[in-house]
């Protein structure tokens, strides 16, 4: 049997059966059964915990004012029309050279100015932000802890007693902590990706941004990552990208069949380049990674 079958809720192990009850509960966003362990305030704290390390890990926020107000007005108004709009969202335009995007539990967003940079409009970057925003929302990552603890067979002892720390928690789990030399970020399965990539469109479309922004993410993502291999981190934690562009594709024709309609959807391509590729250009290059290169 397949292990993820194993994982529905009720079909567990005995040993593990009266926990597992205890944390099976409708996810808020997809309105599917689901088996996470991880509490909202659990998922705040452990963000709150590990945020700092990958902000560190990444080279920091980038510093600039005008593109740290920029992605949180953006970010934030993706999470206040999602379904977990009270959680402690941030959003982290990080100076990496490198192409990636990611979510820690607690609705901590991160985008890498390799990422940004390879981004022509402010529908695209609605559309990765919605991307992650939906791995929060349809929480993922409690249930991809969930399934961590599992198999390491140390569900009793952590997910119930509850008194390691949180440091400790990311630890055991391996998330935010160092595997040859970088930070591992669990990453998603098939439907999951597929999950966020709806509950995106969703969320940028609820705010008017065309939703042929989120196809055209992964193109460029797929693009990227097939001449000198750098987009390789990205397609790491999100992978399928030919299947993804797939779905998107049909998903917009079914429910956003009027997408061409500049009235309803808007691309904000001007205000993307003066904001942010501008802005990126003034500033120094990213200077903790020796291999990058210089913008524009
Ligand atoms: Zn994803």
């Amino acid at each position: 049997m397949r292990f993820q079958t194993l994982l529905k809720c009720g079909a567990l192990p005995a040993v593990l059966f009266l926990t597992a009850i205890a944390g099976c509960s409708t996810n808020p966003a997809t309105g599917q059964k689901q088996l996470n362990w991880i509490s909202t305030e659990k998922e705040n704290s452990l963000g709150a915990e590990a945020a700092p390390k990958f902000v560190e890990q990444y080279g920091g926020d980038i510093p600039s004012e005008s593109i740290h107000k920029y992605i949180n007005d953006l970010g934030h108004r993706l999470a206040a029309v999602s379904e977990r709009p009270d959680l402690d969202w941030e959003f982290h335009a990080v100076d990496s050279a490198v192409i990636n995007a990611f979510a820690l539990p607690g609705g901590k967003v991160f985008v890498t100015r390799g990422l940004m940079k390879e981004l022509t409009s402010e529908a695209q970057l609605a559309g990765v932000l919605g991307h992650e925003v939906g791995h929060v929302t349809a929480q993922h990552i409690g249930q991809q802890m969930t399934r961590a603890i599992i198999i390491t067979g140390i569900g009793v002892g952590i997910g119930v007693a509850g008194e390691q720390s949180d440091e400790d928690w990311l630890t055991v789990l391996g998330v935010g902590t160092s595997v040859g030399g970088g930070l591992y970020m669990l990453s998603y399965g098939r439907n999951q990706e597929t999950q966020s990539d709806e509950l995106g469109l969703r969320y940028m479309t609820h705010l008017g941004y065309n939703p042929i922004g989120q196809v055209q993410v992964m193109k460029v993502l797929k693009r990227a990552s097939g001449g000198n291999g750098r987009g390789m981190e990205f397609l790491a934690t999100h992978p399928y990208p030919d299947t993804r562009i797939k779905h998107l594709n049909q998903i917009i024709r079914e429910q956003y069949p009027d997408y061409k309609d500049p009235q309803k959807y808007r691309v904000y391509r001007d205000r993307y380049q003066r904001t942010v590729l501008a802005e990126l250009k003034r500033l120094p290059k990213p200077g903790h990674d020796p291999q990058s290169q210089p913008d524009g």
